[in-house]
């Protein structure tokens, strides 16, 4: 899943709550940029992964290392911020696990070491960065990324249902 999908993924889910408590989960644009960010925190690991199917090897894309995060921050930050915050990235990893297509999520890590995906991981597919490709390969990573019309449509009803409850 690309970085604006999920921004938007938590935009819709944060949308929700307003529409069932308008007074508590208002909506400004500033608020939409943070669940916007937050949305996107685990890729980070994109920086200093080496190719594009290792970026999920991170504890950025480990559930317990956020469940941990979590109940940590209960203790200093306020919690519906916090439980905001969680479900933010729990939504991120459960859209990776659902979209995966080179690179799967470790479930259960740290007792075992599987990546999990809704479809078969392609890993040869993900051997490089993004923007290591060049021209040739970037143009195949697209038709291997459009190719699976399930998760395309997935993807970008999101987007779509996103636009019509926000508007
Ligand atoms: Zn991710």
């Amino acid at each position: 899943m690309n970085t604006i999908s999920h921004g938007i993924l938590g935009i819709l889910f944060y949308k929700i709550l307003n529409i069932i408590n308008p007074e508590l989960f208002i909506i400004n644009i500033n608020i939409l940029i943070i669940i916007f960010i937050i949305s996107n925190i685990p890729d980070i690991d994109i920086i200093w992964a080496k190719t594009l199917e290792s970026h999920h090897k991170s504890l950025l894309h480990i559930p317990l290392f956020w469940i941990g995060i979590y109940i940590f921050s209960l203790f200093f930050i306020n919690y519906i911020f916090s439980t905001i915050f969680i479900i933010c990235i729990i939504l991120h990893l459960i859209s990776d696990y659902i979209c995966a297509r080179t690179a799967g999520i470790k479930l259960f890590y740290p007792i075992n070491n599987k990546e999990y995906s809704l479809y078969k991981l392609d890993k040869p597919k993900g051997i490089k960065k993004i923007y290591k490709q060049n021209k040739k390969e970037k143009l195949d990573f697209m038709k291997f990324y459009l190719k699976n019309k399930k998760l395309i449509a997935f993807e970008y009803g999101i987007y779509i249902i996103t636009i019509f409850i926000i508007t």
